[in-house]
C-alpha cells in the first residue's frame, strides 16, 4: 500500500545524507569526545565541527549551542536556567508542554508566573507581553513558531520589549529551525530552542542557544561538558547528524528551499478548502511556517479522520494530546478561541524536505471522500445547521 506521510511537526525522517554523517560515529568513531587519545579527539572535532554548523544556522558563535537530548531537555534548561524562585516568568497560552508544563511547576515552586492570551489568529500581541512586565520579571518564554498551527510569533517585537525592560527572553524554535531562517542577534533573544527530530536528524538530540555572558543554572550535575551548562558524556552520533542537518537545512534555505514546501503546502490547502465545506484554516492571516496547516472540519472527530486517512495510508495528526483515556481538545486552539467541537475536528498536515507533488495530490484525492463520507455517518453533522 502506498504511504504518504503529512505529519512531520512529530517527526521527520533521517535524511540519507544525515544517516551517513552519524553512522561512522556508532561504530569505528566510538571515542569518548571528552578522552585525550587519538579516539577522544576524533569524536571531539566532530562536534565541534557540528556545533560549527548549527551556529551557522542560527547566527551565533560556536560557543553559544549547548548540546542537549532534544527540545524539552533544551526548553527545561531555558526555562529553569534562567529564572529563579521569586521572579517572575511571562510566557504564552499556547506554548509546547514543555514549555508550558516547566512554567507550571516553577509556579508551584515560588514563581510567579504570567500567560499571555493569543487572539483569533493564534498571535500573542506584543503590547500585552509590555503590559505583563512587573519589577521583578527576569524571563520571558514565547515560541517562535507554534507546533499545531505554525503560527510565527511577533518575536523581533518581543524581543526589542525584553530588551527594553532588561529583561532575559527565551524563544522555543523547535518548528522553525530548517524551515524558517533564524538569526538570534535580530530576534534579540538570551536563549533558542531546537530538536534534530524536526529538522531531519534523529530523535533524542537537540541544543539550546544561550548568549555570551547569559548566566545559566544547569539541570544536570556531573562533568564540566558544554562549559559546565549541561554535564553527561555527549551524544556524539546524534550531535553529529544535528550538524549535518542544519547545514543542509542552512544551504536548503538560502536556495529558497523553503518556497517549494510553502507551495506545496499552499497547493494542499487550498485544494482542501475548495472541495470542503464548514472548513477552515486554523491560523489563517497569520504569518505561518511553510509546512504546516491546521484544519477544522466541523461535525467531525479529528481523531476518526486520522484513523481513516491512516487506513487509506495517508498519515496526518490531531494537535491534541490524549490524557487519561480522553481526547481533551488542543490548548492550542482552545486558546485562540475555538468551540470545544471545533478544535475536536482539527488535522494537522505538515510536510517535509522529501513530500512531493504526487503526495499533495494523493492527500487531495483522499481527505475530501473520507471527510464526506464520516460526515455521512455523524450525528451532529447537519451541513445547514453548521455556522448558524
Ligand atoms: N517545542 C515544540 C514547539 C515542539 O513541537 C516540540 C516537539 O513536538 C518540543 C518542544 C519538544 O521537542 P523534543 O521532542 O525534541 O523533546
Amino acid at each position: 500500500m502506498r504511504r504518504v506521510y503529512l505529519d512531520n511537526n512529530a517527526t521527520t525522517p533521517l535524511l540519507p545524507e544525515v544517516f551517513e554523517a552519524m553512522r561512522p560515529y556508532f561504530a569505528e568513531r566510538f571515542g569518548n569526545a571528552s578522552s585525550i587519545h587519538h579516539h577522544g579527539q576524533e569524536t571531539r572535532a566532530a562536534v565541534e565541527n557540528a556545533r560549527e554548523s548549527v551556529a551557522d544556522l542560527l547566527g551565533c558563535r560556536a560557543s553559544e549551542i549547548v548540546f542537549t537530548s532534544g527540545g524539552t531537555e533544551a526548553d527545561n534548561l531555558a526555562i529553569s536556567g534562567l529564572a529563579k524562585a521569586g521572579d517572575h516568568v511571562i510566557t504564552s497560552s499556547i506554548e509546547h508542554h514543555a514549555v508550558l508544563h516547566a512554567a507550571k511547576h516553577l509556579e508551584e515552586t515560588g514563581y510567579e508566573v504570567t500567560f499571555i492570551p493569543v487572539d483569533g489568529r493564534g498571535l500573542v500581541d506584543p503590547a500585552d507581553v509590555r503590559r505583563a512586565l512587573r519589577p521583578t520579571t527576569k524571563l520571558i518564554s514565547i515560541m517562535m513558531a507554534n507546533n499545531e498551527t505554525g503560527v510565527v510569533q511577533p518575536v523581533e517585537e518581543i524581543g526589542k520589549i525584553a530588551a527594553e525592560a532588561g529583561v532575559l527572553f527565551h524563544t522555543d524554535a523547535v518548528q522553525t529551525a530548517g524551515k524558517v531562517a533564524i538569526d538570534v542577534a535580530r530576534i534579540g533573544c538570551h536563549a533558542l530552542s531546537i530538536s534534530g527530530h524536526k529538522m531531519h536528524a534523529p530523535q533524542g538530540v537537540g541544543a539550546l542557544f544561550v548568549k555570551k555572558g547569559t548566566r545559566l543554572q544547569p539541570l544536570f550535575y556531573g562533568g564540566r561538558h558544554e562549559r559546565s551548562r549541561r554535564a553527561g558524556t555527549e551524544n556524539v552520533p546524534g550531535i553529529v547528524a544535528l550538524g549535518e542537518a542544519a547545514r543542509l537545512a542552512k544551504a536548503a534555505l538560502d536556495r529558497g528551499g523553503d518556497k517549494k514546501i510553502a507551495d506545496l503546502r499552499d497547493r494542499l490547502e487550498q485544494g482542501i478548502l475548495a472541495q470542503i465545506d464548514d472548513a477552515g484554516v486554523n491560523g489563517a492571516g497569520a504569518p505561518r511556517t511553510p509546512n504546516t496547516s491546521n484544519i477544522h472540519f466541523d461535525g467531525i472527530e479529528g481523531e476518526a479522520i486520522v484513523i481513516a486517512l491512516d487506513l487509506k495510508g495517508l498519515a496526518v495528526s490531531t494537535g491534541a494530546a490524549c490524557s487519561s483515556g480522553a481526547i481533551e481538545p488542543s490548548h492550542v486552539l482552545l486558546a485562540m478561541g475555538l468551540r470545544p467541537n471545533q478544535a475536536r475536528a482539527s488535522i494537522r498536515f505538515s510536510l517535509g524536505k522529501q513530500t512531493t507533488a504526487e503526495d499533495v495530490d494523493f492527500a487531495l484525492a483522499l481527505v475530501p471522500e473520507t471527510i464526506a463520507r464520516l460526515r455521512e455517518l455523524s450525528p451532529v453533522y447537519r451541513k445547514t445547521a453548521i455556522g448558524s
